[in-house]
């Protein structure tokens, strides 16, 4: 499409997606009426995007309908029209009990020498593949249950056709790199069922990358196969994702990748030191290679002090818990009435107010740059979230809250969701461009090696 009419066309969607914009609420206590109301047709002509949301999670263990309005939980998709959420990434979250504490290299070391033949299974059970293949399942269950108000998408331009449909736009992203089981082959079907990027760990450190929440190194950060299935996810057009990943990680990634990168639900370290956040260094050199930050609203990420109270409180529960399922039968009354004190005796903290999550917001702006920040929730993954971002129908107050700040209406709507869609945008170019290179394949010889440096 040329420049031209791309720029026509943009034009006639935003004032249709004006025309769209739903009633105006009453202002939050506090808040200024005109700002408010300003906020909220920017936030309804604004492509909104959050890149991490679990209710993928509770689609599969708890049988979880979006469709109508839920009392607990923070979306569905009444409530993700009240937000003005455009698109959201559904998490295809792999826990790390379905790869076993140190999983084994798929490819075991006795076989040198490509990937034909298949090896023969290494005799511990990984489920990994499997748990994201059901999580896919759900996802593709929960559209087609709901074909008039969501779609399945797959790139930027879905996205906007999806926008100008008035129907939300649900991709897949991956949560725990071991779901691919080492297998270069897995990624690419993965790719082939719609997942569009892949967090490459979890909280445990797989065939091929440290995450961020075991303190011991496994690899150093990427080892040989972590750098092939950087290019192959470059190769395919997947973002390839460094949240949870440890800082040695992050570092070989943006090294190595041949595309821009995201991280799809961090927060900021120096404002709230957990490893799950960016330092400002991480970021400007993410800001460097063109990616983005999607601040996650997780209150332990945000706020050092509740992360310390609940960190404490949940140490102390969990061992008077733990005596109490010792003394007490599975099921009993006893039981339960003992629980039921404990939580009584360990409420959680108090929530940080949304003011903490726009700290972090405007912190990343200020040191990545306004083209290089956006939001990615961890709704329905998180016990907490900041008060005042209680859900999904709260988004627009962010809008009102980088208004007030001084920001520009072009700048909010990047943030918003135009910085992810840029990215989105590049690593898709990036692909058509390596359209040629033939797929990465396993190497059991090599894979484990350090890499090449
Ligand atoms: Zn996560």
């Amino acid at each position: 499409m040329n420049a031209l009419l791309a720029a026509i066309l943009s034009a006639a969607l935003a004032t249709f997606a004006a025309a769209q914009t739903p009633p105006c609420p009453a202002p939050p206590t506090g808040y200024d009426a005109s700002l408010w109301q300003k906020a909220w047709t920017v936030h309804h002509a604004a492509i909104v995007v959050d890149t991490h949301t679990d209710t993928t999670s509770r689609i599969i263990d708890e049988d979880f309908d979006m469709g109508p309005r839920s009392k607990d939980g923070h979306m569905d998709l009444p409530r993700i029209a009240d937000g003005g959420l455009d698109a959201a990434f559904y998490s295809i979250y792999v826990a790390s009990r379905f790869y076993g504490e140190e999983g084994p290299l798929f490819v075991p070391a006795t076989r040198p020498g490509g990937d034909w033949p298949r090896p023969e299974p290494t005799g511990t059970v990984n489920g990994s593949a499997r748990r994201a293949l059901d999580m896919i399942d759900g996802f593709y269950r929960t559209v087609a249950r709901h074909p008039d108000r969501m779609i399945a998408c797959f790139s930027v331009a879905d996205i906007r056709a999806a926008v100008a449909d008035r129907r939300h736009a649900a991709l897949m992203g991956i949560e725990g790199g071991h779901a691919i089981e080492g297998d270069l082959g897995l990624l690419r079907q993965f790719h082939r069922l719609g997942v569009r990027y892949m967090t490459l760990t979890h909280t445990n450190h797989n065939e091929y990358a440290d995450s961020c929440a075991q303190a011991t190194p496994r690899w150093g950060g990427l080892n040989t196969l972590g750098v092939k299935v950087v290019h192959e996810m470059n190769r395919l057009g997947m973002l390839v994702d460094v949240s949870h990943v440890s800082d040695a990680t992050f570092g070989d990634v943006l090294a190595v990748s041949r595309a821009p990168v995201i991280c799809s639900h961090s927060s900021m370290r120096a404002l709230c030191p957990h490893p799950r956040n960016i330092t400002d260094d991480m970021l400007r050199a993410l800001a460097k290679n063109g990616g983005v930050v999607m601040i996650n609203y997780n209150c332990g990420f945000l706020d050092p002090e509740y992360q310390k109270r609940s960190a404490a409180s949940e140490m102390t529960k969990k061992i008077q818990e733990n005596a109490a399922r010792e003394k007490f039968a599975a099921g009993s009354q006893e039981l339960e009435q003992a629980l039921r004190k404990l939580d009584e005796r360990f409420p959680a903290p108090p929530r940080p107010p949304l003011a903490t999550l726009v700290r972090h917001v405007l912190h990343a702006i200020e040191i990545g740059g306004i083209d290089h920040v956006g939001l990615g929730s961890d709704f329905d993954g998180v016990p907490c979230v900041p008060e005042g971002m209680d859900d999904v129908t709260f988004l627009p107050r962010l809008t009102y809250e980088l208004l007030h700040a001084g920001h520009d209406e072009a700048a909010v709507k990047k943030i918003l969701g135009e910085n992810l869609l840029r990215v989105f945008a590049a690593v898709e170019a990036r692909s058509r461009e390596l359209a040629g290179e033939a797929p990465f394949r396993n190497d059991s010889a090599t894979d484990a090696a350090p890499r090449a440096r």
